[in-house]
């Protein structure tokens, strides 16, 4: 199959009426942009989005294919897929059903006094994959990385993130008057109308932004050390009385004894003291409108219009995606690895993990190098430096071993169940792991994911086969594309290892302070002027950026670009030679290519929802603000030097002297 004209680069995406040093980022995509406006049922477009929609296809022809085998052995990928997806498309059903397949949960909250026990109440929400007050997990212990200990983590909000709840402005004021609106919906549909419900959402509107007022921001969990705090089980209940941390694990069926994060200390202190003087109705309220908003898109009808309605007010998203985007998601959040078997057998080419793994040494080659040549780091620091380089891992398509289900029932009754029985599988999967040593073969994407990551604690970087298409990697285009795109991507996840938060981590994925107080300063010498560049950035009229929150994705656009260049170089590329594609240079498809990945458009309202929770930039500031600092991009194009993103003071921590 080849790739749509969407996805592909071509010169017809530049706007050649903009000047390149005025701003590279419309001078690469205002053509796209122009010719490719949002969707109507969708926040934000972008090449981004388009691959992942053209990937969304590809999948449900997996899914219908799968539903139209009902003879699949129990319990193989296709039945699992084939059976969740009949039940998720099988409306009528659903529809007849209402709310009535969670009536179970309902008649155990109860709706004329508190539960008789609330803990073991919570447990069993959670295993449904609602997560009240805050969310149970695992991982990696935090001072020593083979071991997996529990956590327990802030949560409990219905809105994105704090800042809905406690910023004066008025796009969060009307973002929370959106939210009573749809909780006091959701009392109506379960309860029947009742003009008491808008009071009621109400209170459990007040009682979350006292949850809101103790959270930490998202820069502030980005700091590993302000989030690790090691506890017994017996030291948990000794701080937190208030918690019923015995009757939870109990019915998680977890050990009397075992070590617990306690992630935000002040939020679960905060916790449990509201939930001791809260009224209890309110509490039952909370949670079965926490039930209710995390299952109403898997409802009938009225349940997930009210659910759109929410959301379009937050997003301004217009129309509602179809089913089948919605249930395929769903999909892959509850069984994806089964649904990536298919999808690796259909349609990954193995050529492109071998290409993908060449640039990938090609750049760690270019990072080691340049770590040698650093002026400001002591000996001691660079050994370690590039130990933890050498030992970061690196996984490309899919896990030799893939994740399977045993036991895990799904079958064609019931949507709502399906679910249900996969967020307790996947979480007693989880839960299983406390105590045991680190599965060295789990991924955190499924392979047909559009994205990559770096795990600090594990030090090792995943690329999903969804990424390596166009226009992530083009196996018909020049290699200098492919540097431009992947080798950015490559690139930036392999600086994540070593921007402000990875620095934190040693080679074996603990974190350990292995920086002199000496390499300290230069480094965040080299990053304060990055932190002002960020703060001065203008990319929308008042809008302003969050340089603690974005630093770690700055610092690794900015490393990511400028590696995959130098890698490029020393592919053998030379960068102003013609690439035989149109009349470019190496140079400058490499710069387009670069630039083309965040070709996009996005609504006002998803703006600033990105700005409020996303560590990423926005798409403009990631190619523009990036190239100013990337030495290489004042020869790419005819760029004066008096010109806004000419690099006349280039700044990466990890590149120069
Ligand atoms: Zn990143």
């Amino acid at each position: 199959m080849s790739p749509s004209s969407e996805l592909r680069f071509s010169l017809s995406d530049l706007d050649p009426a903009v000047h390149p040093g005025e701003d590279f980022y419309s001078y690469a995509n205002g053509g796209w942009c122009r010719a490719h406006p949002i969707p109507a049922d969708y926040s934000r477009w972008g090449t981004f989005l388009a691959l992942d929609r053209r990937n969304r296809e590809q999948l449900r022809d997996l899914l219908e294919g799968a539903r139209n085998t009902p003879d699949a052995p129990v319990g193989s990928p296709t039945q699992l897929v084939g059976d969740w997806y009949a039940a998720a498309m099988d409306e009528q059903t659903i529809e007849q059903a209402g709310w009535d397949p969670l009536r179970t949960f309902l008649d155990a909250i109860g709706s004329t006094s508190g539960p008789s026990n609330l803990w073991t109440l919570v447990a069993h929400l959670q295993k449904s994959g609602t997560n009240p007050f805050f969310e149970l997990g695992v991982q990696q212990d935090a001072k020593d990385s083979t071991r997996m200990i529990a956590v327990v983590y802030q949560g409990g909000l219905g809105l994105p993130e704090r800042d809905y709840y406690l910023d004066p402005d008025p796009f969060f004021d009307r973002a929370r008057e959106a939210y009573v609106c749809y909780l006091a919906t959701l009392l109506d549909l379960w309860q029947g109308a009742d003009p008491m419900h808008r009071e009621q959402a109400r209170a459990v509107f007040a009682f979350e932004r006292e949850l809101a007022l103790v959270s930490m921001t998202p820069a502030e969990q980005r700091d590993p050390w302000a989030i690790y705090h090691p506890r017994s089980v017996e030291a948990l209940a000794g701080e937190i009385p208030e918690v019923g941390w015995y009757d939870l694990f109990r019915a998680h069926d977890l050990p009397q004894e075992f070590p617990v994060n306690l992630a935000q200390p002040a939020f679960f202190a905060r916790l449990g003291q509201l939930v001791a003087e809260t009224d209890p109705l309110c509490i039952n309220r909370y949670l079965a409108l926490q039930l209710l908003a995390g299952f109403a898109p898997a409802l009938s009808s009225a349940w997930v219009d009210a659910h759109f309605q929410f959301a379009k007010a937050l997003t301004g998203t217009e129309q509602i995606q179809p089913r089948w985007l919605r249930v395929g998601r769903a999909l892959d959040a509850g069984i994806g690895f089964a649904l990536g078997k298919l999808y690796v057998a259909r349609y990954f080419p193995p050529a492109s993990r071998e290409r993908t793994e060449a640039i990938f040494e090609q750049v760690r080659r270019t990072f080691r190098d340049r770590i040698s040549r650093l002026g400001w780091m002591s000996e001691g620091t660079r050994v370690r430096a590039l130990e933890k380089l050498d030992r970061m891992g690196t996984r490309i398509g899919y896990p030799d071993r893939f994740r399977d289900y045993p036991g895990l029932v799904i079958d064609r009754r019931s949507y709502v169940l399906n679910l249900c029985r996969a967020q307790a599988h996947a979480l007693a999967y989880d839960l299983s792991k406390i105590g045991r040593p680190v599965d060295p073969e789990e991924w955190f994407m499924t392979p047909q994911t559009v994205n990559a990551y770096y795990h600090p604690a594990k030090n090792e970087m995943v690329f999903p086969a969804g990424i390596l298409q166009p226009p992530f990697f083009d196996p018909d285009m020049p290699e200098a594309y492919n540097y431009g795109a992947i080798g950015a991507v490559i690139g930036h996840e392999m600086t994540h290892g070593f921007d402000d938060q990875g620095r934190k981590y040693d080679a074996s994925g603990n974190v350990f302070d292995w920086w002199t107080p000496g390499d300290e300063k230069g480094f965040e010498e080299r990053i304060k002027d990055l932190r002002i560049q960020l703060q001065k950035a203008r990319f929308k009229d008042g809008l302003t950026l969050n340089p603690e929150l974005l630093m770690g994705e700055f610092i690794a656009d900015i490393g990511g670009v400028n590696l995959a260049f130098e890698a490029m170089l020393r592919a053998g590329i030379a960068p102003d030679a013609p690439s035989a594609f149109a009349d470019l240079t190496h140079r400058q498809l490499f710069f387009l290519a670069f630039a083309h990945l965040w070709a996009g458009n996005v609504r006002d309202d998803t703006l600033r929802l990105m700005l409020a929770s996303d560590p990423h930039p926005p798409a403009t500031v990631r190619v523009n603000e990036t190239l100013r600092n990337v030495r290489a991009f004042a020869g790419a194009f005819p760029i004066l030097p008096e010109a806004p993103l000419y690099p006349a003071h280039p700044i990466d921590p990890w590149g120069g002297m």
